[in-house]
């Protein structure tokens, strides 16, 4: 999942409003995009491993060898599976460009959506359905991209892999965790492209910037509970787990954490500053040149995504107490979900919930999660410049802005594992952050064709 920074900016250059027909490649992938969304594949009732199975297929049709596709399934997880193709390149010695997907979504459930979340629909310039923005449009995007090489016989100097995986969305089997851990030498690359650093557009459809990421904050789920002897709720007594567990959660509520920085945060600010004006892009601008300026901070603060990139925070994200309508709760315990920003430990943020709450009957325990995802990884002229040019020629004076991830995403797992792993989607979402984990997830057509354009000059701009 990643997340979207929200501003209201200038804006630089408008999509196309009318409907287009997708040329004849367009179609093709649009094709593969389609089986991708029509493949539920939520952790409750879908398989990844078909939608890897079907993925294999259409390599395996486009001209890949059954030696360079590579279907992973563990026993213990015989739906939560993996595809790793290889498209090998002319120098054995030079290290290989990875793109990295994951093919599970966040569950979606048929009653709540006013459509079926899983078909997917191209109506008004949109296309709908669970994962066309999260990622099942960029997935499909790096599935095209290895078929259509293969086809026109492009033969790259780099190898090229793709590793589509399982479990993103918070299971407890991460697929991108276990091809590190298992099969490494089969991912290795010298860098990955991953989901993350979307563009944004105004409700106009206009351009404001194309964000990449290098470096994110890392989610901890910490659960807090009370328990206490209970008995009849006819008989109250004032030590209630319930309670006892509100007003933990209230002192956490009232929190803020301190203010951090990286180099990439400290660069988004400093680039969106002064395109944005006002007192928001001035703030901006004094906080790049100065995080100590507290005045500059209590105004970024006011937004929510903006807030997110400048501090660790943890929110009550879950509730679970009492056993019966007549009872007094004998458990009361909450899920806190925290985003912890780089160079903070799960230690210290556990430390200073207690020390908030200052009530030592309400335990923390912090789960498995994601590890540390290790420090930032450099945006190198080798990085940067094919998809500065690429961006400069599709869409000149569309800032291309540094970001810091403040949601989470697999390149935890790689960044950490010597396979330096940077957020780069180049889809413009729309400024409700194209509704990802929500309710009629949808995704600009005209974004993702355009987007699919820009990804594969700046793959191939990599692979010479
Ligand atoms: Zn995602």
């Amino acid at each position: 999942m990643r997340v979207f920074l929200g501003a209201a900016m200038a804006a630089l250059l408008a999509f196309p409003a009318a409907a287009q027909s997708p040329r004849p490649d367009q179609a093709q992938f649009r094709d593969i995009y389609k089986e991708l969304v029509e493949t539920n594949t939520t952790l409750s009732s879908g398989s990844c491993t078909l939608a890897a199975q079907r993925m294999a297929a259409r390599l395996k049709a486009a001209g890949f060898a059954d030696t360079d596709l590579h279907l992973i399934v563990t026993p213990a997880n015989p739906k939560e599976g993996a595809l790793v193709a290889v498209l090998p390149g002319r120098n054995p010695h030079a290290k290989a460009v990875l793109l990295l997907g994951h093919l599970d979504v966040v569950e979606a459930r048929r009653e709540d959506w006013t459509r079926d979340p899983f078909r997917f629909i191209e109506e008004d310039g949109y296309f709908y359905g669970r994962g066309t923005a999260d990622m099942k449009g960029q997935a499909a995007i790096w599935v095209d991209m290895l078929a259509r090489f293969k086809k026109e016989g492009f033969a790259p100097r780099r190898t090229l892999k793709m590793a589509l995986t399982c479990g993103e969305e918070g299971a407890p089997f991460n697929g991108a965790r276990h091809l590190v851990s298992e099969h490494r030498a089969l991912i290795d690359a010298e860098f990955a492209l991953n989901e993350g650093g979307w563009g944004r557009m105004d409700e106009s459809g206009k351009r404001i910037y194309l964000g990449i990421n290098s470096g994110e904050k890392t989610p901890v789920n910490f659960r807090l509970e009370v328990t206490n002897p209970g008995g009849h709720s006819m008989r109250p007594v004032k030590d209630n787990a319930i309670y006892r567990l509100a007003a933990g959660l209230l002192k956490i509520g009232a929190y803020d954490f301190p203010i951090q920085t990286t180099e990439s945060s400290r660069g988004f600010f400093a680039k969106m500053g002064p395109g944005l004006g006002g007192a928001m892009g001035a703030a901006m601008t004094a906080f790049a040149k100065n995080p100590q300026d507290m005045q500059a901070a209590a105004t970024l603060a006011t937004d929510p995504a903006y807030n997110a990139m400048m501090r660790t925070t943890c929110v009550a994200t879950l509730l679970d107490a009492g056993h019966a309508n007549n009872a007094l709760p004998q458990r009361a315990a909450a899920n806190v979900n925290c985003r912890i920003f780089p160079g903070t430990t799960r230690e210290q943020v556990s430390a200073k919930l207690q020390e908030l709450m200052g009530d030592p009957e309400i335990k923390i325990t912090a789960n498995a999660g994601r590890s540390p995802g290790g420090s930032a990884p450099p945006l190198t002229d080798a990085i940067m410049k094919p998809i500065l040019a690429a961006a400069a020629k599709r869409w000149p004076g569309v800032p291309v802005v540094p970001m810091l991830e403040i949601g989470a995403t697999d390149a935890s797992y790689l960044t950490p594992a010597g396979i330096p792993t940077y957020g780069f989607t180049s889809i413009f979402f729309e400024p409700d952050g194209s509704r990802l984990h929500g309710l009629t997830e949808r995704v600009r057509v005209s974004a993702i064709y355009e987007g699919r354009d820009l990804l594969t000059e700046v793959v191939k701009a990599y692979l010479k």
